[in-house]
């Protein structure tokens, strides 16, 4: 993998120099910056493999660096959020990140979910994924598209995904340990409170085209298609 260049958005100087040190001796050629828009116009200049996304910048905030990159691309975006709260999580995971990391973080730690999230991204970019449709909805794995009927709905990366797992696995109970590790990679037991927030997305955006079943206790499942249930 080498070669795959990493965006490091940080504006404290420290942070970035150690986390593009510790990503170089992995093998990653690293852009660092400390400004959003700059950051914005690397993305496209330097078409990185992954952005590390500081939450506090000085002009505009990670959040809204993130918005910017859904509206054209499902460059996966690892979040850095300074404080242990579940809003700055949460309003990331909403913005389109696919993950987060609370501040302070093992390095090796971050590199393990750079690698997590990069193989996940690579598997997602071969062609031959797919289609699944469920009712009116239409899962097209190759072109990351999500339509219901005519109308083509924008879902983040890591919504698409879990999307998927859950319809490929119709009436199966998922939990969200198995979501965590299918969908993000993880081998250990991470936040189970990141699917719940992509599982909420997915509601939001798509109603009742997606049905998808709280089982209390357990995790997840995809109900029935509208259509199917008469
Ligand atoms: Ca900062």
């Amino acid at each position: 993998m080498a070669g795959e260049t990493i965006l490091v958005v940080e504006d404290e100087q420290a942070i970035a120099s150690f986390v593009a040190a510790y990503l170089r001796k992995d093998g990653f050629a690293v852009r660092v910056t400390a400004s959003g828009r700059e950051a914005l116009t690397l993305v496209h200049s330097e078409d990185p493999s992954l952005v590390i996304l500081d939450l506090m910048l000085p002009d505009l905030d990670g959040m809204e660096v993130c918005r910017r990159i859904r509206e054209s691309s499902t460059l996966p975006v690892l979040m850095l959020t300074a404080r242990d709260d579940d809003l700055d999580k949460i309003a990331g995971l909403e913005a389109g990140a696919d993950d987060y990391l609370t501040k302070p973080f093992n390095p090796r730690e971050l590199v393990a979910r750079v690698r997590a999230i990069l193989r996940r991204s690579a598997l997602r970019a071969q062609p031959e994924g797919g289609i699944l449709k469920h009712g009116d909805l239409l899962l097209d794995a190759g072109r990351r598209e999500c339509r219901v009927g005519e109308e083509e709905i924008r879902l983040a990366p890591k919504e698409f995904d879990l999307l998927w797992e859950l319809l490929d696995h119709k009436g199966l109970v998922l939990t969200r340990d198995q979501l965590l590790e299918r969908v993000w990679g993880y081998t250990f037991a991470g936040d189970t409170r990141t699917v719940d927030v992509h599982v909420r997305q997915l509601r939001r955006k798509l109603g009742d085209a997606a049905p998808i079943v709280t089982v209390w206790g357990i995790g997840y499942k995809a109900g029935p298609a509208p259509a199917e249930t008469g």
